[in-house]
């Protein structure tokens, strides 16, 4: 047995060997330092200096060679934040000589993926830059499976929902106060370095104010099979499943209809909704469900998720506890609650993520309107929104707005004394912002794969012309259909069809059904027209255009 354990281990010698000849070697994606992610052979990290060491040697590799503009201002971004100057990644070059001055490494087997956790105390922050992230960065790295080893560099102790990190794989994390353990030198056998930004949706308004961010790439589809992803190794039984087993349709359908209920997600400690047993009885009577309350400090996230999981309707104050409707049903509705003074349409990380296509979420937003109904804390600490450090004066302005204006992150005095204010909901203006919502809730069709489906391009795209008088002339355009659109049902195919004058900068569009047309308006003779064709599907799905034709009457 001690033959295979060393087996499985690497060979100390062929390693050193290896690092001593062949030094470090990196190969990195991306343009710049906010796209890229790098993979590293023999990586080694220094404890002592805090410093990761790429060894130069006759062999080593650095992709991208910057030179000096490694610094300028990083060489990339170990969270996924954009571009944060304390997130910032870089390491410090020594020639591999100088391993003989040097104690001696001691070597991670591991294929390991080094980042910085950006807020692991905030459950907004740990799904959206953290998990998700981490999860589609393994995804997007095969050797970063299930055994791969994560190593968190932002110095954080392990926080508050470190069980939810070790869903990532079979290995225990490493903190960065553990590297220490291994020794004053370390070297990673192969590592990656950084975190994919593809699935963030939101910006947390540190150069402009808070919002979506302006390129988003992830849709609900890749948010769900995340969460699934997770909700298998939390061994969580989902609620489609546990129907399958037993009984006839129709007691399916009733039980379905009994099992409806609606989760209120409650703080116990600040935003907190005074008059919380009124709205769960008014949520109850409403739409005669069942009402239950969940809280992360009353509960296990596992057991949270298992209750959301299968909830119609998520109620819940504006915070981190929200990020938990990406574990709801499809249909579901999300009911965001904001504190007076607070305008709901700044503040939209979870309308966001409710409003991804393909989340298929319902999400409604209310706002206390009322001053009488808030509760404010104006001699708490000035991370709990107190305000009594500031001037009188500043104060004064502070109490008597109506509104937080716009503004950055993250300490802005205005925007935490309003956020962190306890809220007497008003039933009446609640239930009506709730109804209204409802009305146009969205009948959910079961997302068929083909509605996803674009066209292709157009095929053999062709023009004829003729002259009819010195005035008149024709333009006859046509084309084949997709070749994908033979293996669809689609339910309406239609052709856009754009038309322009060499050298004007505008263009006229046509909708078309048909695989043809004869243009005669605004066909002017001994002209050249600029034509192009492509496919959409069922209104919206737009295919890409063929090949400009030139067409000459
Ligand atoms: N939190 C909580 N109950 C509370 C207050 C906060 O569970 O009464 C959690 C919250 O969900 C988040 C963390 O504590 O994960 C930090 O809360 P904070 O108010 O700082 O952040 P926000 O919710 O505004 O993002």
């Amino acid at each position: 047995q001690s033959q295979e354990v060393s087996q499985a281990r690497i060979d100390y010698h062929v390693a050193l060997q290896a690092l001593q000849e062949h030094g470090t070697r990196m190969v990195c994606t991306g343009k710049m330092h906010t796209d890229r992610i790098c993979r590293f052979d023999y990586l080694c990290y220094c404890s002592e200096a805090e410093e990761f060491v790429f060894f130069h040697s006759n062999s080593s590799v650095m992709l991208p060679n910057l030179g000096s503009r490694r610094f300028q201002p990083a060489l990339l971004d170990l969270s996924s934040v954009e571009d944060h100057n304390t997130q910032y990644f870089n390491f410090v070059e020594l020639p591999a000589a100088a391993l003989k001055f040097m104690p001696k490494p001691v070597f991670v087997p591991d294929i390991t993926l080094i980042l910085n956790r950006f807020n692991p105390d905030n459950l907004m922050h740990v799904f959206h830059d953290d998990l998700l992230p981490a999860y589609y960065t393994m995804k997007q790295y095969s050797d970063l499976d299930d055994e791969a080893r994560l190593v968190f560099m932002e110095g954080w102790g392990e926080g508050p929902h470190f069980d939810l990190y070790r869903l990532l794989s079979s290995k225990q994390p490493l903190l960065k106060e553990q590297l220490k353990n291994f020794g004053k030198l370390m070297c990673f056998t192969k590592s990656y370095v950084g975190l994919s930004k593809m699935t963030t949706w939101y910006q947390y308004g540190f150069v402009q104010p808070q919002g979506p961010k302006a390129n988003i790439l992830v849709s609900g589809n890749e948010i769900r099979q995340f969460a699934r992803a997770l909700m298998d190794k939390m061994n969580i039984t989902r609620v489609e499943e546990m129907e399958k087993e037993g009984g006839s349709a129709e007691d399916e359908k009733e039980k379905e209809k009994k099992d409806d209920y609606i989760v209120v997600f409650s703080r116990s400690t600040t935003r907190l909704i005074l008059n919380e047993a009124e709205l769960i009885m008014a949520l109850a009577q409403e739409f005669q469900m069942r009402v239950v309350t969940v809280s992360l400090e009353e509960q296990s996230f596992p057991s949270i998720v298992q209750v959301i999981s299968g909830a119609s309707m998520l109620v819940s104050m504006h915070g981190a506890q929200l990020i938990t409707s990406l574990f709801l049903p499809r249909g579901a509705a999300v009911v965001e609650l904001f504190p007076f003074a607070v305008n709901p349409e700044q503040y939209t990380p979870y309308k966001t993520l409710a409003s991804l296509p393909g989340m298929d979420l319902h999400y409604i937003s209310w706002r206390n309107t009322k001053e009488e109904n808030t509760v404010t804390h104006p001699d708490r600490s000035w991370e709990q929104g107190g305000i009594a450090h500031l001037d009188k004066e500043e104060q004064d302005r502070i109490q008597a707005s109506k509104e937080v204006p716009r503004h950055l992150c993250c300490r802005n005095p205005e925007w935490l004394f309003r956020i962190y204010q306890d809220t007497l909901v008003d039933i009446p203006s609640f239930l009506e912002v709730l109804k209204e919502g409802m009305k146009t809730k969205p009948s959910l069709k079961k997302a068929k794969v083909a509605s996803m489906v674009h066209p292709g391009r157009v095929r053999e795209p062709k023009c004829q012309t003729s002259v009819q008088t010195t005035n008149e002339a024709k333009l006859t355009v046509s084309w084949q259909i997709p070749w994908n659109l033979k293996f669809l049902k689609v339910r309406e195919v239609k052709y856009e069809v754009w038309i322009q004058e060499q050298g004007e900068n505008t263009y006229m569009p046509y909708i078309l059904p048909q695989q043809n047309y004869t243009f005669s308006e605004n066909i002017k003779p001994f002209t050249t027209y600029l034509v192009w064709v492509r496919c959409i599907f069922n209104k919206n799905l737009l295919g890409p255009f063929a090949d400009v034709l030139t067409c000459r009457t």
